[in-house]
């Protein structure tokens, strides 16, 4: 039996048998051939252009109306590479000349061209190795007949070990035969830990080797509580562990007997405890765990499907059937937050250096304004269905929340001039997830309905710590006295305006932060459904008044050690938080 110690992600516990899944550069076959064969090696190379092209040619027509003009410009200028008569040449002077195989050609071709490129002083010609390499990797793989296994296809059940799972691989997951994960990469706040705590299956990430550590073994448990993995566990472990999962089962039905009761303190404050969902799916779990609402919907998970971007049609749909769902009950969709760990096939037309500092969220949106008044106007029509909330990602400042504002109000009038019926009190809020925007808080709630606060942004750049890299996990502190000041003051900010505080990162599900979150005022804290059962318990067992003196002495600390120590033990003698 081995064990290895990672991150724990997603609670509760897993035992089956390991499915790894991993997306390998296709090795690229190299062999000599002879003069005869020049021919029938040209004949494979044009046949893969020519589906090359086709698949591009579906691409385009499945996109047109849904990506903007720039978009289509680059489909088109990847089917004209992949047709230029001087590429055939080229690739055929190379098998003349070297007589090799015509993929090993092909791959040789690409580096030499890459490498000028990369050395090119023109920016614009630096820029053409992505397209290149997008061109001949698509031809190579026609040529090699790859296709990529996708997890929805799974028929059994399994864990799924990974090297670096990406968001969109997950959310088209089968989820009745995913039943842990375990990643090499990956930090508690990236997008597949949010995920696979949505779907609640037990995962734990950064554990570094776990892809080599799992080659011919049988059976795994992913111990999402601890954050351990077990490889090829002895008898007595599996029975300890199968114990485990009773045990934890019975608490979670011993939990749910909640469900019907309010977050209301000892001394009388009542907390609005909502979900965070992903897709419109989750809203049976959202009723089940009582929440209150929805905190916030990440709509970017609509448009991560392979093939197009979701039309304005389709987009009400999902966001009606959300709204409908939680009758009385207001739903918080969050507008498009592409880019960062979050990449959207059919908007991915871009290459970045730094894409966490980049053109992400509202960023993005702001520039490619087609994309947004399509969600707009889909957004502005579910609103008449019930209790809709739009909220704005990545707000840096007063500029471009006003812009986005202005634009929203814009296409409101717009659909107004066509006859459709949209709700006046629309409640408009935005995120503050980036440190500037919590330093001008009082200028940015006269205009802001609600704020909610992204801690898993906030934290990542308030810390300068990539929420998705696990060698520098250790330094991704929720407790960090500088996020806790951060906190405060775009609570005390809000306040004194006169609007409301919510939180919907990951830092408002961890019971640990429970308590402080209360004591710094926070009004309403959002959640993956499965958290709130927990967070409602603690809540229920304390007083506004004690969590206010919790908050005045972690405020006192000078370090996160300090606050977290401090915090851990409270929180697990007091209210008997099980601490992993
Ligand atoms: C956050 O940053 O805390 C947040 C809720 O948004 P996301 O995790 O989708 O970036
Ligand atoms: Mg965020």
């Amino acid at each position: 039996m081995k064990k290895l110690t990672g991150i724990s992600a997603s609670p509760g516990i897993a035992i089956g048998k390991p499915f790894l899944y991993i997306h390998e550069q296709p090795t690229v076959p190299r062999y000599d051939i002879s003069d005869s064969e020049i021919d029938s090696e040209m004949d494979r190379f044009r046949a893969a252009v020519e589906r090359a092209s086709c698949e591009l040619t579906d691409i385009r027509e499945q996109s047109a109306g849904q990506v903007d003009a720039d978009q289509l410009a680059i489909i088109d200028a990847h089917q004209l590479m992949a047709k230029d008569p001087e590429f055939e040449n080229q690739i055929l002077r190379r098998l003349t000349d070297d007589l090799m195989n015509v993929e090993w050609m092909l791959h040789t071709h690409e580096q030499e061209l890459l490498d000028k490129l990369n050395k090119a002083d023109s920016e614009a010609l630096r820029e053409r190795s992505s397209d290149l390499h997008d061109v001949t990797g698509r031809v190579l793989n026609q040529l090699l007949q790859r296709e990529r296994f996708s997890l929805a296809d799974l028929t059994e059940e399994v864990i799924v070990i990974a090297h670096d799972l990406m968001p969109s691989d997950a959310i088209v997951m089968n989820k009745d035969y995913v039943k842990g994960i375990a990643m090499d990469g990956g930090g508690p706040t990236s997008h597949t830990a949010i995920l696979a705590r949505s779907f609640e299956i037990p995962s734990v990430l950064g554990l570094t080797t776990v892809t080599r550590a799992v080659i011919d073994s049988d059976l795994i448990i992913v111990d999402g509580n601890h954050g351990v993995i077990l490889i090829d566990p002895d008898a007595e472990t599996c029975a300890r562990y199968e114990q485990q999962i009773t045990e934890w089962h019975q608490r979670e039905v011993q939990l749910m007997r909640l469900n019907d009761l309010p977050a209301e303190t000892k001394d009388g404050k009542l907390i609005a405890l909502k979900a965070n969902i992903e897709v419109p799916e989750e809203v049976d779990a959202v009723l089940s765990h009582g929440a209150d609402g929805v905190g916030l919907y990440r709509s970017e998970f609509l448009f991560m499907s392979p093939g197009r971007l979701p039309s304005e049609e389709e987009q009400y749909r999902a966001y009606r059937s959300v709204i409908e769902a939680m009758p009385d009950k207001p739903v918080t969709i969050r507008t498009l937050d592409v880019g960062g760990d979050k990449v959207i096939p059919q908007l991915d037309g871009w290459e970045e250096r730094n894409p966490i500092l980049g053109w992400r969220a509202i960023r993005f949106c702001l520039s490619n304004r087609d994309v947004f008044r399509t969600q707009l106007r889909a957004l502005l029509r579910a609103g008449r269905h019930g209790r809709l909330e739009i909220m704005f990602p990545m707000i840096s400042g007063l500029e471009e929340m006003t812009e986005a504002f202005d634009f929203l109000a814009e296409v409101k009038k717009e659909l107004k001039g066509e006859g459709v019926d949209v709700p006046n009190d629309l409640p408009i809020g935005i995120m503050i997830e980036v440190p500037s925007a919590a330093m001008v808080a009082d200028v940015l709630a006269r205009r802001s309905h609600f704020f909610s606060v992204g801690t898993n942004d906030l934290i990542q750049y308030t810390l300068a710590v990539d929420r998705g890299n696990e060698r520098i996990a250790y330094l991704y502190e929720p407790f960090h006295p500088a996020v806790l000041r951060m906190l405060r003051l775009v609570i005390d900010s809000a306040h004194d305006t006169g609007i409301p505080v919510a939180m919907c990162g990951e830092m408002a599900g961890d019971p640990v932060a429970t308590v402080l979150l209360l004591g710094l005022g926070l009004d309403e804290y959002s959640m993956s459904a499965g958290s709130i059962p927990e967070v409602k318990r603690i809540i229920r067992s304390t007083s506004v008044r004690e969590a206010e003196e919790v908050v005045g002495a972690a405020m006192e600390m000078r370090s996160f050690k300090e606050v977290d120590r401090f915090i851990r033990r409270l929180m697990e003698e007091r209210f008997g938080v099980s601490i992993g």
